[in-house]
């Protein structure tokens, strides 16, 4: 059966560290991407999904890597899928097309990267300061506060 799914970068927030030119402080911050409006970056791709009925694959073990590729869809046909139902879709996706979105993924990236000036203002010293957000490998891993 193929399937049309609508995927998205990470709406939400993203921490980056910068340093003020005026005072060479290290300043934390955590960007709203949402504000970027890279939300609007968003990609069609079709997956031919294997028969829920089948026994479950065995890509248990990359579980990170589905746990990403959940993230990333939107949604399935139009549908926006629970977690439970989405887990079990991106557990059922063929391994090639689970590389197919993370592919498009990196594209969506890409667009993101591309000059997107910031105006921080140094916790230190108060000045603001001009930087260009690019993200890192955390765009891929956010940093999750336990
Ligand atoms: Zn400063």
């Amino acid at each position: 059966m193929l399937h049309r799914l609508r995927i998205s970068t990470y709406g939400g927030e993203y921490r980056t560290s910068t340093q003020c030119p005026y005072c060479l402080s290290t300043n934390e911050d955590t960007i709203d991407l949402g504000d970027l409006e890279v939300n609007e970056y968003t990609d069609e791709v079709q997956v031919r999904a294997k028969d829920y009925n089948k026994k479950r694959s065995n890509k248990k073990g990359d579980s990170a890597l589905l746990f990403t590729v959940q993230f990333l869809i939107d949604t399935v046909d139009g549908e926006k899928l629970d977690p439970v139902r989405k887990e079990e879709f991106v557990e059922n996706l063929p391994m090639m097309d689970v590389n197919y979105i993370m592919a498009h993924s990196t594209k969506l990236n890409e667009k993101v990267g591309l000059n997107t000036d910031l105006t921080v203002m140094c916790d230190v010293c108060g000045l603001e300061y001009h930087t260009t957000f690019r993200e890192g490998s955390e765009f891929f891993r956010p940093t999750i506060d336990i």
